[in-house]
């Protein structure tokens, strides 16, 4: 990536620059300056909710782990969502494609839910509502062009020219992040050679607070519940699969799902229309580089099967404020001693989410009648096992 042209003398300087102001960024930001450092947050206002109850639910719909909901919470935004467009989730039911049923319950778990499924332009609205009222945070819509770090600071050029020097820069823009091009971290990137493909209906029978999710010769659906009787659909479905799916007509499309999932919620009607987004995995070989961190999907994306990407992206976020709440006195937020203890401190749970992901998503995969007999006969044994199960719930939570 270039360096910045522009002489050091015009540059604003700050504590810490985030660059990318979608839910992992916007939820860094605002965490920095509540610590009381000075914070500019770099990039383009996402798509936030206008705050209405009659507004069509969003077609981007998360299931939020309660380690994740705790770091919204600390934040204090949490408790500003709309929570007439929220829903538990107590149950969740899983299926093998030879009729093996897994239930997770979060009455037998002991736990107050599983998730709660919540919509992308509701958390973004209430972060960057938050946002607003940190005086030390100034936001900067131009996007990041161009990024030069050593160990003694870092450098951003914008879009629009001007320049801001930073103690410490945080990418959190996504995916394709060009912070983690301009530190030169390695991303290994898998395409699933899937879609998923993502739609909202209305369910004539009550979905019970219920997620459901079928592992099918045909990818992973999975139906999320909504508040009133309406679910949202993930299908993680092959690319030839998830192109007949999103040429289908609403309707079509709606009684496709229904038949998909055996009629569970009886007849599904379509309240939208049906998106599609390719599936890729990449594993970032560092998350961190002389006055530099990643965090959210700059540093990792997995597989959505199990729903767990932007929980992964917020509890990169709450480590990152945990590391930076504890340092000593004499260290500045860039401290590469720092970075270092946010890097380690993440490499197991992503290490185990990627793994556990990528590995259903495998195994659901591979067509050999073997494995299709061991996965279910997988299943069949985990609902059994009432200490496993547990074990996985808890893990879930995060
Ligand atoms: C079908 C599907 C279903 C999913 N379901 C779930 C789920 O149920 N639960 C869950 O936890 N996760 C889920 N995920 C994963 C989740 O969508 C992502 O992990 C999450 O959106 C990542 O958030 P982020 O803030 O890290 O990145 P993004 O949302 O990609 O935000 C990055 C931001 O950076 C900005 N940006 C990019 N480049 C620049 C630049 N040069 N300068 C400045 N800004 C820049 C972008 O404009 C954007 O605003 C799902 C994903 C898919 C595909």
């Amino acid at each position: 990536m270039p360096a910045s042209s522009t002489s050091s003398s015009a540059a604003a300087r700050v504590d810490v620059a985030v660059v990318g102001a979608g839910v992992a960024g916007l939820a860094a930001a605002l965490g920095c300056a509540q610590q009381g450092l000075k914070v500019a947050l770099i990039g383009p206002a996402a798509r936030a909710h206008a705050p209405s109850a009659a507004a069509p639910f969003d077609v981007r719909i998360y299931a939020i782990a309660p380690g994740a909901t705790a770091l919204l919470a600390q934040l204090g935004a949490w408790n500003k969502i709309d929570a007439a467009r929220v829903c538990r989730v107590e149950r969740m039911r899983v299926f093998g494609d030879a009729g093996e049923a897994l239930t997770f319950d979060a009455y037998a778990a002991a736990v107050e839910r599983l998730a709660t499924i919540v919509e992308e332009g509701e958390l973004l609205r209430v972060l960057a509502a938050a946002c607003d009222y940190q005086p030390a945070l100034r936001r900067e819509s131009a996007p990041l062009a161009a990024l030069r770090a050593d160990a003694d600071a870092a450098r951003i050029e914008l879009d629009d020219g001007r320049t801001i020097e930073a103690r410490v820069v945080i990418g959190a823009d996504g995916a394709q992040s060009a912070v983690r091009a301009a530190i030169g971290a390695n991303a290994d990137v898998h395409d699933y050679r899937q879609q998923g493909v993502v739609a909202n209906f209305a369910c004539e029978h009550p979905h019970q607070d219920t997620a459901f999710q079928w592992f099918t010769d045909e990818g992973v659906l999975a139906l999320l519940p909504l508040p009133g009787e309406r679910v949202s659909m993930v299908w993680s479905a092959p690319d030839a699969l998830s192109a007949q799916l999103m040429q289908l007509a609403p309707e079509a499309l709606a009684a496709r799902v229904t038949q998909r999932s055996g009629h569970a919620l009886g007849a599904l009607a379509s309240i939208g229309a049906a998106h599609a987004f390719p599936l890729r995995r990449i594993r970032v070989d560092r998350l961190v580089a002389p006055r530099v961190a990643l965090l959210g999907d700059a540093a990792h994306v997995v597989h959505p099967l199990a729903g767990q990407g932007l929980n992964l992206g917020l509890l990169d976020v709450s480590e990152w404020l945990r590391v930076l709440a504890a340092r000593e006195p004499f260290r500045d937020p860039g401290d590469l001693v720092l970075l270092r203890r946010y890097e380690r401190a993440r490499a197991e749970p992503l290490a185990l989410m990627r793994w556990t992901t990528d590995g259903l998503s495998r195994l659901f995969a591979a067509d050999d009648p073997w494995v299709r007999r061991l996965r279910n006969t997988g299943l069949a044994a985990v609902e059994r096992i009432a200490p496993l199960k547990r074990a996985l719930i808890r893990h879930a939570l995060g």
